[in-house]
């Protein structure tokens, strides 16, 4: 009995554990995920028919690497969906001005980009995260975003809750389209292919703009926008994909 118990509560520890481990970490599998893919509370996939993607781009803008991002999609008419991070947005309005201008759409990725900071599930570091960074996007463009990337892709209930009650979208990345071009050395043909041979109707493919492998991810974007439009795919932001979604 004493034995029984004591394997049943040392089995509700290590469980305890392993939740608490995946409710805090950077995982497409936490235990909620299809509970909240399922009520559009967390978006990864749009279900269509449409030979359409969403090109999206994060941890930006910077000075260097987010122009030759805009001009490889202004080569290809498209427009795209930027995740920026308040620190670095602050510092360069005019570059937000640019994106907005060029029809481009802004998302917020946290002022601070601290997954550290997110870690530690607080509301009030949730809000002031999540407005200082929209209070800058507006103040430069004029328009407030309604889509959140979490940095280093957070989750948490508590999280998903406070960004769908703000409210907004909790705008994460389809699994299969995370080529890792932020990896230094990761060339564009390389992060191209990764996209060219994954891709699929609906979804949201994971970029980065402001790192430091980004020339070649602007490359990236020039090599593989000129074989998928050949191929008949069409581009759109991410609020515009969501609209397209066939789900009732
Ligand atoms: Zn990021």
């Amino acid at each position: 009995m004493i034995i029984n118990l004591k394997k049943r509560t040392l089995g509700a520890i290590f469980a305890g554990i392993f939740l608490l481990g995946l409710g805090s970490y950077n995982l497409a599998y936490h235990p909620h995920m299809n509970q909240w893919k399922n009520e559009k509370k967390v978006v990864t996939l749009i279900k269509t028919s449409q030979k359409v993607a969403a090109l999206t781009f994060d941890d930006g803008p910077d000075p260097e690497t987010t122009p030759a991002v805009l001009d490889s999609l202004a080569r290809h008419n498209v427009h795209a969906t930027f995740f920026v991070v308040g620190h670095r947005a602050e510092k360069s309005p005019q570059l937000l001005q640019l994106m907005a201008a060029q029809g481009h759409e802004l998302g917020n990725h946290s002022y601070s980009h601290n997954y550290l900071q997110f870690k530690k599930n607080d509301i009030a570091i949730f809000q002031s995260e999540i407005e200082r960074t929209n209070a800058i996007i507006t103040l430069a463009t004029c328009r407030t975003p309604t889509l959140f990337r979490p940095p280093g892709g957070y989750l948490s209930d508590r999280l998903v809750k406070y960004v769908n009650e703000y409210p907004m979208t909790v705008a994460y990345w389809t699994w299969l389209q995370d080529p890792k071009d932020w990896r230094v050395g990761k060339k564009g043909e390389a992060i191209a292919q990764h996209v060219v041979s994954n891709i699929a109707p609906g979804q949201i493919i994971i970029l980065h703009d402001g790192a430091d492998n980004s020339l070649e991810t602007a490359r990236a974007v020039d090599l593989l926008l000129t074989q998928l439009i050949a191929d008949g795919y069409r581009f759109v932001t991410m609020s515009e994909l969501i609209q397209l979604d066939e789900r009732k």
